[in-house]
């Protein structure tokens, strides 16, 4: 009968882990109900935790279980949190389920009980649950999490998280908090800002990154730090972003570039050997970002697409197509991508390719297909035969080929907009993709400009943040050439995802200064928002440097996730709510009070 849960009802053994050499014992089971069947009398569920089933059996025919027993079973419902007693037997000849691995045994129940009941549910548990709305999911999210799949996203990244601390513990990082009640970080995306009651009118920032603090811990000695950071960035949520986020945080002293990426790549080594059992070919490749983006059309390339973009330049410089020729004389670019076998696009096709390379930002996609002998299309009229030959012979056309062209004033954009019809074209054919499970491709990309130029603010600012050191060896000093000044950054990249980023920081106050003032930023700037930071640096700073791993998209990307939310227990919508709890919401008239402040509705 229904009773308090004791010591007499805990379980024997997870469900998933009973086995045949249990069979004639005695066991006790904990778990929920699922997929209940009632054959000619006899009621059989199973039981669920973690680790899986196992198959309980009322059968009043047995002596074990009892008519009152078998009766109440009648009762039971999906996800009622129940303890069964009872003695475990070898399944019946036939009746055996291979594709469980508790298939062949089955608790006889002598007694049951109901811990608590369920009501109806707003989706069946089950492993198509993917498919269920994903804001029912979200608002249900501790039914959602119950199931396997999402279980197991979620254990794999708790491990993922124990293999972090210890591969670094073992190698002298020590693992420190930094604080989330903050001043604003440099990071340059919005800030989440918190009120202060006690200091009413000022406002913390929660961290977009530690980094000052970790800065300053390296000015304090822990000359190799890391934590498991949360981060937080209140931007407009593109596809796969969260506003709260989890980075591994690390930082060294007395190091170089390539410190940091030899230990990257031996946990990277580590991680995937642990989680998916494969062995990563080490050291990753490493390719500076302008090699990145003439070849890939992107700071993170997926290597796994075999495409690549080439330069035009040649075949266009002195020809008869004018707007080419002046985009090149003005210090453009035109560049290429070529793709294989496409020259049987229909018109159709090619234009929507067209339309859509105009809406990421250029003024036309041109085009030649490779067919019945020789290069068709629109601009062959204004090519003489010898640059006609030269355009097949910079993109290596081949017969059936098609080449698609973005001119630009930009080498960035004509590259970033070719960059991602390559991934489109390419990821749609077998043949160009290859997306076999477990092709890891791992690569840094090197060299990033120090700074880019930012059209809305009219001003450079940091690629990466202020504190990046430059690049040592330049011939003109990055303030005298901010456009081709290049930093020491450095990116993690796997399969098209930036996993991680980082760089060399400024150990240097008088180098610092100058960053500020290429920046823009005034000396009162500077002390009013870094002042801390600025005057730690003046105190015998050692040379240091370190990265930040994004862990959602790294146990997304181990987990074979298509989102990181699939990944983080309580993720948010696009519009940055929590379904399940509700936030953010309103709060009562008292705490604005106190807070000193006025909410100003917007008008209707
Ligand atoms: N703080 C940087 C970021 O969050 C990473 C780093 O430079 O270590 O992107």
């Amino acid at each position: 009968m229904a009773g308090i849960f004791d010591k007499t009802w805990q379980r024997t053994s997870l469900c998933g882990l009973f086995t045949e050499a249990d069979a004639g014992k005695e066991v006790r089971a904990n778990g929920w109900v699922r997929a209940r069947r009632d054959l000619g009398g006899i009621i059989f569920i199973e039981i669920w935790d973690w680790t899986g089933p196992i198959q309980v059996v009322f059968d009043p025919s047995l002596p074990e279980t009892s008519e009152e027993i078998h009766e109440k079973a009648a009762s039971l419902r999906n996800e009622y949190c129940v303890a069964v007693k009872g003695k475990m037997r070898i399944r019946p000849e036939g009746t055996e389920n291979p594709e469980l691995k508790t298939g062949n045994i089955e608790i006889v129940v002598r007694d049951f009980l109901v811990m608590s009941k369920a009501r109806v549910l707003p989706f069946e548990i089950g492993d198509e649950t993917d498919s269920v709305d994903e804001n029912i999911r979200l608002k249900y999210r501790y039914l959602d999490m119950r199931r396997d799949k999402m279980q197991k996203n979620m254990r794999t990244r708790s491990k993922i998280n124990e293999f972090t601390r210890n591969y670094l513990s073992e190698r002298n990082f020590v693992e420190l908090e930094t604080p989330m009640l903050t001043k604003a970080t440099p990071e340059g995306a919005r800030d989440y800002l918190v009120p202060s009651r006690v200091n009413q009118g000022c406002f913390y920032a929660l961290p977009q990154s530690p980094q000052l603090f970790k800065q300053i811990l390296m000015i304090s000695g822990f000359d190799r730090y890391y934590q498991i950071a949360r981060c937080f960035r209140d931007e407009d949520l593109r596809a796969d972003r969260q506003p709260e986020f989890t980075q591994v945080d690390i930082e060294m002293s007395y190091i170089v570039e390539d410190d940091i990426m030899e230990l990257i790549e031996g946990y990277m080594k580590g991680l995937f050997k642990l989680i998916r059992g494969v062995d990563i070919p080490t050291p990753f490749m490493r390719m500076p970002y302008w090699e990145a983006m003439d070849k890939y059309g992107s700071d993170k390339p997926d290597l796994r697409v075999k495409l690549e973009l080439c330069d035009l330049a040649d075949a266009f410089r002195n020809s008869g197509f004018e707007p080419f020729r002046k985009i090149l004389e003005g210090g453009g670019v035109v560049r290429g991508l070529r793709l294989p076998g496409g020259a049987s696009m229909s018109r159709k096709e090619i234009l929507d390719l067209e339309n859509h390379a105009i809406k990421l930002g250029t003024s036309g996609l041109a085009n030649f297909l490779y067919k019945d002998g020789g290069l068709k299309g629109p601009l062959v009229k204004f090519l003489t035969p010898e640059e006609v030959d030269k355009v097949r012979e910079l993109a290596g056309m081949q017969p059936d080929d098609a080449l698609f062209i973005v001119a630009h004033a930009s080498r960035g954009k004509a590259c970033e907009i070719l960059g991602t019809l390559r991934l489109e074209l390419g990821k749609k054919r077998e043949d160009l993709f290859d997306d076999r499970p477990d092709n890891w491709k791992f690569l840094w990309v090197t060299e990033f400009p120090l700074f880019e130029w930012s059209t809305d603010e009219k001003r450079w600012v940091a690629m990466h943040h202020p504190f990046t050191s430059p690049a040592l060896d330049l011939e003109t000093p990055f303030d005298e050439d901010p456009e081709h000044a290049l930093a020491r950054a450095y990116d993690c990249v796997l399969n098209g995802n930036e996993v991680g980023g980082g760089s060399i920081r400024i150990h240097d106050p008088e180098v610092q200064a100058r960053l500020f003032k290429a920046l823009g930023i005034t000396p009162e700037d500077a002390k009013r928002r870094f002042g801390f930071f600025l005057d730690a640096l003046s105190y015998g700073t050692p040379p240091h440097g370190g990265l930040a791993l994004g862990v959602d998209r790294l146990v997304m990307l181990l987990c074979d996730g298509n989102s990181i939310r699939d990944v983080m227990a309580f993720p948010k919508t696009q519009k940055a709510q929590c379904l399940m709890s509700n936030a953010p919401d309103q709060v009562e008239q008292e705490r604005l009070d106190e807070l000193a402040i006025k909410v100003v509705k917007e008008e209707e």
